[in-house]
């Protein structure tokens, strides 16, 4: 338990308005979009890098565990409280500092919503390509933390690709900054790198600098109804094979449409076994073009039918469809599994097929979908995590889709992270030495295990969800 006096010691560094006690408002942080929840003693809102700097001072002073949290949309438990103690938000830290149109670079505090930084910058004419389905709610700084990607990132890569420079909070208290505005700069360790992806357990990010890119012309947006599973699948990699690489390339079994279309209003099409939503961007005259080579590619491996957006509205319209997907599949059923394998994107068809074989074997219903382009599929076990039989069927599921994954040279996860959903898993992927580097760097950098503990691997203390 955090004592009176601490929390008298964090109204007087964030403000007695930044600290949240009752029980109602610690319940509003305590929840990510794993659906598990972790009650924090107390939830501070800092106003600025120096406070967060103070606060980490105090926790590791008196030992008590800081878990980060952006948005909390992360699918892996990473923001969760899991040991009591402080929820640091970063909700207040929202101001878009720069946009440098000279340089195309920007400098963001964290708690910078990721679809409005996409729009501020847009306005002038320039482009942040990572795009979580998230972005209307998630932050930067959340998806520095987890480099999270989206559909666009088969062409323009993830989040860690656009962090150029940070200014970061250590475990410990200190203020680093690593990188900068520059496109290049090789003094000392990339700490920039370290920090994208490292889920807050190496420190509180609390200054982002983003490259930019111009904003492309115009785009073209298809999507495409196959007849069956696998025909979409051999699509995919017979389009990066031609050395085609479309903006979007984002793949969708028939299921995933039938839970759109149970959970939604959207206008979801019929008769399809699975679809791609492709996407072209750049300059006009090249868009007819290479949507129509694609199609020439495709065309032979069932296709059924290819709509093509017309208008901005239509292309945002096939967009809904694919955004709604993972509130859709929870809303079917709120306590299903997600994970996020990502394999060689030659690999997809074979790695469908594994996960159709796997979900024989348990005779449970699994749900595909996800940015196929990049190899990485969301694999949706749409089993009851609250029913004990079913979560055993599941579990074995789970590692056995992993297992099909790293066998084909792919990886557990592509985006979502390790939390503390992944955790167990780990010894699956990374080996006892790799391991025990990774935790080495932790302890240098946090070694009184203060900052977002248990999380990506798990200690030796145990927790309990409630
Ligand atoms: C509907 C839906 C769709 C999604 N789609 C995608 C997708 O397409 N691609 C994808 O990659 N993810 C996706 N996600 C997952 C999630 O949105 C991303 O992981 C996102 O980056 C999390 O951002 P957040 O602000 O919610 O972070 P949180 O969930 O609050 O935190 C995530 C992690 O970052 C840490 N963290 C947060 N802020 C900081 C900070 N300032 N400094 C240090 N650490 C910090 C937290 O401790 C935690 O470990 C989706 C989630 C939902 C609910």
């Amino acid at each position: 338990m955090v004592s009176e006096q601490i929390i008298n010691e964090l109204k007087s560094i964030v403000g007695k308005d930044n600290v949240f006690t009752s029980k109602a408002d610690r319940i509003c942080y305590s929840y990510d979009a794993t659906q598990q929840s972790f009650l924090p003693d107390v939830v501070v809102h800092p106003g600025s890098t120096e406070e967060i700097s103070r606060v980490m001072k105090l926790a590791n002073r008196e030992l008590i565990p800081v878990f980060p949290r952006g948005a909390g949309s992360g699918f892996t438990g990473g923001s969760l409280p899991t040991r009591g103690g402080i929820v640091m938000c970063t909700e207040r830290m929202d101001r878009i500092l720069l946009i440098d149109e000279e340089n195309l670079v920007a400098t963001v505090e964290p708690g910078v919503v990721t679809e409005h930084f996409q729009k501020e910058v847009e306005k002038l004419g320039l482009f942040y390509p990572p795009d979580p389905a998230s972005l209307k709610f998630s932050t930067l700084g959340g998806n520095v933390a987890e480099c999270a990607g989206g559909p666009r990132c088969i062409k323009y890569g993830v989040t860690k690709d656009f962090i150029i420079g940070l200014e970061v909070v250590t475990p410990t208290g200190d203020i680093i900054t690593t990188g900068g505005p520059t496109m290049k700069g090789v003094v000392g360790y990339d700490l920039t790198k370290l920090m994208c992806g490292s889920e807050g357990t190496l420190g509180v990010i609390t200054r982002i600098v983003i490259k930019l890119l111009p904003l492309p012309e115009a785009k073209k947006t298809m999507l495409v109804l196959f007849d069956s599973i696998d025909g979409a699948a051999q699509a995919v990699s017979s389009i990066i094979r031609s050395k085609i690489i479309p903006a979007t390339l984002e793949f969708m079994d028939g299921r995933t449409l039938d839970c759109v279309r149970q959970a939604t209003d959207l206008e979801v099409p019929e008769g399809a076994r699975a679809v791609l939503i492709i996407e072209v961007d750049g300059d006009r005259e090249f868009l007819d073009k290479q949507a129509a080579r694609i199609a020439k590619i495709i065309k032979p491996l069932g296709v059924v039918e290819t709509r093509i957006a017309t208008t901005p509205e239509e292309s945002e319209a096939l967009w809904q469809i694919r955004r709604s997907v993972s509130a859709s599949l929870r809303k079917v059923n709120p306590n299903k599994y997600n994970e996020d394998i990502c394999v060689p994107r030659s690999k997809v068809p074979e790695m469908i097929r594994k996960v159709d074989a796997i979900a024989e074997k348990y005779a449970i219903p699994i749900v595909n979908f996800g940015h196929a382009g990049d190899g990485n599929i969301h694999v949706n076990i749409m089993v009851n995590k609250k029913v004990s039989g079913d979560t055993l069927k599941a579990e074995g599921a789970i590692r056995d889709v992993f297992k099909a994954a790293l066998e084909l040279g792919g990886t557990m996860s592509g985006e979502h992270g390790v939390g503390i959903a992944k955790a167990p898993y780990i010894p699956l992927e990374i080996t006892p030495e790799a391991a025990r580097y990774m935790k080495a760097i932790k302890q240098a950098l946090d070694p009184n295990n203060i900052l977002n503990p248990g999380k990506i691997f798990f200690d030796d203390e145990d927790f309990v969800a409630e």
